[in-house]
């Protein structure tokens, strides 16, 4: 008993040991673009036999390969390892009110499949799950990929969650889904690891890793969704939760004393008084209640239609509101807008960006650029397929062992 007991930790040891040497090798090779076995020995301070042995692992595997390159210094020419990217794939999925993204990419967040489909998040978990299910299945047999490479299925919902069991928790702009633990539901029918996290999170997630805000480790984004407005917030290069995480709510900041009620059963709400379906509406009115879509608006806009362009600046006035205050408390190195509304553009980023600039502190503006997203309509799917990707590449036990990194 006592023998069985102790042997555990010694397992674990050395378990955790392969994974971090494999981990630390991948890293290397995926940082450094092609590297000799040499030079990861060198940089890693392993002996060479030991990278050896777990090159030769990662090669046998499928996930690095050897390429022949370099100068030939009268001998044979230097063999360079390789990241495979293409060894697994990942699945990031975006479920928003009103329709689901969804992309396939390689272990280099590049796009091999995409598609975006109408759909309404009225129809509740289950109907969803299916959809979702349905999604997935199509875009590998279109890609030609078995569901053995796949590494797992991110996927970014509308709403506050319990992060870390994936549930969902009395979303303002998800009716029927209060409770609903999301994650599990998506395992129960999947074959592969899923992670859920809110929109807004993985937009920030995939601007920060991939797209407009690279580099920059405080980071604000926000994400004006065709029903709600949502905020995620990287700060010291890390995505911020809060304690159980729902952070970053910035729709839900009060604009407006007394303003219209909002979804959340507060009143004036940011989401309230700027949020698409507002401006989407009172364009209505004023076109004796025709429907426009954003598209329409825009270009009404574009062609000097005065009323319509006081609408977006209305909205964009009341979002710059609230980036002044965010700039006032998180003081981030970059304000990023992304998500469907963010598509009217130059209509709303220009008051978003003058409206801060006269009530944020001096301070809080310097060094702090407001721009649009670079990674478009597909930026929440591809933080939720980059949530997988680091999940690749971190060592799993030690993720196991020390829980939530
Ligand atoms: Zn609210």
């Amino acid at each position: 008993m006592m023998g069985a007991m102790e042997s555990v930790p010694v397992t674990a040891d050395l378990t955790l040991m392969r994974e971090l040497n494999q981990a630390l090798i991948l890293n290397l090779v995926r940082q450094e673009g092609q590297i000799s076995r040499a030079e990861i020995a060198k940089r890693t301070n392993l002996s060479r036999s030991t990278v050896s042995n777990i090159v030769n692992e990662l090669i046998g595997a499928g996930r690095i390969f050897e390429i022949q390159k370099g100068e030939s210094r009268g001998g044979r020419r230097p063999i360079l390892l390789e990241l495979n990217y293409r060894s697994h794939c990942v699945i990031g999925v975006e479920i928003a009110t009103a329709f689901v993204n969804l992309v396939v990419s390689d272990l280099n967040a590049v796009i091999l499949y995409q598609c975006c489909v109408p759909f309404d998040i009225g129809v509740g978990p289950d109907v969803t799950v299916a959809r979702v299910q349905d999604l997935i299945q199509g875009g590998l047999s279109a890609v030609g990929i078995n569901p053995s490479q796949v590494a797992g299925v991110g996927i970014g919902i509308p709403g506050p969650l319990y992060y870390a069991a994936g549930q969902i928790i009395a979303p303002p702009i998800m009716p029927g889904w209060n409770g609903v633990a999301l994650r599990d539901l998506f395992e129960t029918v999947l074959p592969f690891p899923v992670v859920v996290d809110n929109d807004a999170n993985l937009g920030a997630i995939a601007e920060y890793r991939l797209g407009a805000a690279q580099g920059i480790r405080n980071v604000a984004y926000i994400y004006l969704g065709s029903a709600g407005i949502g905020g995620g917030l990287v700060l010291n290069g890390a995505i911020y939760r809060g304690e159980i995480g729902s952070a970053g709510e910035i729709g839900h900041l009060t604009i407006d004393e007394d303003g219209p009620p909002c979804t959340c059963g507060s009143f004036g709400c940011l989401e309230a008084v700027a949020g698409m379906p507002t401006v989407l509406r009172r364009a209505a009115e004023l076109f004796g209640g025709q429907r426009m879509t954003l598209d329409q608006l825009v270009e009404e806009a574009h062609s000097g239609t005065e009323a319509v362009q006081a609408l977006f600046v209305s909205s964009a006035k009341y979002v710059g509101i609230a980036v002044a205050s965010l700039l006032n408390v998180c003081n981030p190195g970059l304000v990023v807008l992304g998500g469907p509304f963010s598509a009217a553009g130059d209509l709303l980023l220009e008051t978003v960006r003058s409206t801060a600039r006269k009530r944020a502190l001096p301070i809080a503006l310097k060094h702090c650029e407001i721009v649009a997203g670079a990674l478009g309509a597909n930026a929440v799917a591809l933080g939720a397929a980059s949530q997988i990707i680091q999940m690749v590449f971190s060592p799993t036990t030690l993720d196991t062992l020390v829980g939530q990194l």
